[in-house]
């Protein structure tokens, strides 16, 4: 019988929750007993294959291109879990939201203290993809069906909650796996 695939990505993110995905250290190889990992930075598969049971997103929505890949994520995944604090209300990177875009764009740029940029012009090459007026969390965008809070999540917590979806089983984390504080 064929695995359940689990496909990741990273949006606006640093990489930190797929880190912490990679910290269940030799209960790896358990996993790829169950599963087969599809799209996804850990084995550098770029388009989906096909239907996923979980995709597993980190960060949230700064440019036209994370929406679209997370709008993909919604498509080929049937359980979608926002990992750790980026994905689930922007994160560090939201920090840019009370902030106007193009003032954040003449800063890092034109005026910042350390920008050496002789053509006195913001990059706009059609190959970089539109930032967004603010950073969206992802259940502003698609539907998200779990949370996993954090920065980043801890290993344990992204391990209980993969067998649990893995197995059909009620994700009942401890209070400890998901605290804030
Ligand atoms: S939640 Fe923390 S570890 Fe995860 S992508 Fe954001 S900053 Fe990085």
């Amino acid at each position: 019988m064929a695995k359940p695939k689990v496909a990741t990505t990273s949006l606006a993110g640093c990489f930190g929750c797929h880190m912490s995905i990679l910290d269940i250290d030799d209960r790896i190889l358990d996993l790829v007993e169950i599963i087969d990992f599809d799209k996804s930075p850990i084995n550098d598969i770029k388009e989906f294959t096909g239907e996923c049971l979980v995709g597993i997103v980190e960060g949230g929505c700064a440019n036209e291109e994370n929406v679209r890949v997370l709008q993909d994520f919604r498509k080929h995944c049937k359980i979608l879990i926002s990992l750790g604090d980026c994905a689930i209300n922007g994160g560090l990177p939201a920090m840019r939201n009370t902030i106007p875009l193009k003032e954040c764009l003449d800063e890092a740029y034109l005026n910042g203290p350390s920008v050496h940029n002789s053509t006195g012009k913001i990059p706009n090459d059609p190959e970089i993809p539109l930032l967004l007026d603010k950073v969206y969390p992802c259940h502003e965008v698609v539907k998200v069906d779990y949370h996993l809070p954090g920065c980043p999540p801890s290993a344990e917590t992204i391990w209980q909650a993969l067998t649990a979806l893995l197995t059909d089983k009620p994700l009942e984390l401890p209070y400890e796996l998901i605290k804030y504080d």
